[in-house]
């Protein structure tokens, strides 16, 4: 393949040329970027509000030397604003010039955009978003020139309550504020709850179930109008989901999934056979659904730029797919999930039992150890695991266990599978077994 391009230079950009460098020493591989940000860690952000990471340079995966120095054209700066199917080209805009750059092959990796509630206000001085490295370093940039006291947080998903714990981390009195009646509605409400106890240790006032409705200068900052209420406060952060931008492939005739974002193969090609997608702003074979679904994370636009890398120069990669693995931190909590969730599995026609257990996290006679609520999913019949659930200390090896029982769910392993699993111990980590068996035994009990 002679030339590729990639629109994008986040994770799946970056990855996906570094994968095609590495496979084609060749080809000539060129990747435009919107923004002046090539392969930054936007999962930081939080860290970088906290102050926990000190500069947002620090944050860099790579740097750019790093990046053009094995062969790859990065256009800082220059926004792709179309794309031309038939004639195999992309038009950009950069600081001084536009220009047509033809392509052999394209990947599309525009990421997702933030949404921002539709409520009279939301474009005001003092509210932020954080979701692309300009928002990062705007909001850092905020925090530490105005020195805020009280903010307020919209969206009680991970990227809300990360950035509910930064700011208290700062001093600031934290109001943290989402429509959905629970924390974390990626977790069953009794482990959200969990979560949302930690928030309220660490100082958050958390109000669910209440909209946003509007926001007005007040006299000595903004005035938020929230539920039946109102708040005065210092700036407002919007961490309220985000959407996959789709606009350029649908602008150019690129069939868009049902899931709103870019339909593509297993192999990463959309609807036009030379043009690949990845990230945020492509779909996400589910594989325990085995149907797309929309699942932005940075693990899986990793995974799925280094399959659109190795395609687009003849490769003939197969993304393995998704089971939703995720973990978040609060303050000194955990919450992690894969797989299946109750609802899921049952619309996924599986007749699932789950069982939630209460276990230390290792022996109770070595200091430091710390409950674990650990819940199991599985189907009835075949005692197949389907999801797992963990909630606790963040030094605990939530995220490692919530990894043994993905492993184990992507493998097909059963209930009983998890019981036969040669799992490492010694008192100040562990049991002779390991917490997820201990749940596991318990699943088994409960299901007869
Ligand atoms: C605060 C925060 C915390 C997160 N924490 C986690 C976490 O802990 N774990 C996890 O797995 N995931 C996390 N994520 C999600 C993860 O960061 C994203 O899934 C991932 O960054 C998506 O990568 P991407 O390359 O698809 O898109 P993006 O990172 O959205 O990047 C899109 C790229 O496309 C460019 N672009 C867009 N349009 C154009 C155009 N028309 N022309 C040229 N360039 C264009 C942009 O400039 C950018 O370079 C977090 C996200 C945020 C915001």
């Amino acid at each position: 393949v002679a030339h590729v391009v990639i629109v994008g230079g986040s994770d799946a950009g970056t990855e996906a040329a570094l994968r095609a460098r590495e496979l084609d020493p060749s080809a000539e591989i060129t990747m435009f970027v919107a923004d002046e940000f090539v392969n930054y860690s936007v999962c930081g952000l939080p860290f970088l509000a906290s102050g926990e990471v000190a500069d947002w340079r620090d944050l860099a995966h790579r740097d750019l030397r790093e990046i053009t120095g094995r062969g790859i054209e990065v256009r800082l700066g220059h926004r792709v604003h179309a794309v031309a199917i038939d004639q195999q080209h992309v038009e950009t805009a950069g600081p001084t010039a536009s220009a047509k750059v033809a392509f052999d092959r394209l990947i599309l990796a525009t990421g997702a955009t933030a949404v921002r509630p539709a409520v009279p206000g939301i474009e005001l001085p003092g509210v932020f978003a954080l979701h692309s490295m300009g928002d990062g370093i705007a909001l850092r940039r905020w925090l530490d020139e105005r020195s805020p006291r009280r903010v307020l947080v919209v969206g009680t998903g991970y990227i809300g309550v990360e950035i509910a714990d930064a700011l208290v981390r700062r001093g600031i009195e934290v109001t943290l504020v989402g429509r959905a009646p629970t924390i974390l509605s990626s977790i069953d409400p009794d482990l959200g709850d969990l979560v949302r106890a930690e928030l309220e240790r660490g100082g958050v006032r958390c109000l669910t179930t209440a909209a946003l409705r509007r926001i007005e200068p007040g006299s000595d900052g903004l005035r938020a109008a929230v539920g039946d209420g109102h708040l005065d406060v210092d700036g407002v952060v919007v961490g309220a989901g985000v959407v996959p931008d789709v606009d350029l492939a649908r602008d150019a005739g690129i069939e868009i999934g049902a899931t709103g974002a870019i339909q593509v193969s297993r192999q990463m090609v959309t609807s036009a056979p030379a043009v690949l997608a990845a990230g945020d702003c492509a779909e996400t074979w589910h594989a325990m659904l085995g149907r797309p679904s929309w699942l932005p994370l940075g693990t899986t636009s990793h995974k799925q730029g280094r399959v659109a890398g190795e395609n687009a120069v003849g490769g003939e990669a197969t993304f393995g797919g998704s089971i939703g693995t995720q973990v978040v931190k609060v303050f000194n909590v955990a919450a992690a999930r894969t797989g299946l969730a109750d609802d899921d599995a049952r619309a996924a026609g599986f007749e699932p039992i789950a069982a939630t257990t209460v276990t230390p996290d290792h022996k109770p006679y070595y200091p430091g150890s710390s409950e674990l609520t650990i819940r199991v999913t599985a189907d009835r019949e075949s005692g197949r695991l389907l999801g797992m659930q963990i909630v606790g200390h963040w030094q605990a090896e939530v995220a490692k266990r919530i990894d043994v029982a993905a492993t184990a769910i992507q493998t097909g392993l059963s209930v009983a599978d998890l019981l036969r699993l040669d799992l490492s111990y010694t008192p100040p980590v562990s049991a002779p077994w390991d917490p997820i068996q201990q749940a596991a035994r318990s699943w088994l009990g409960t299901a007869g």
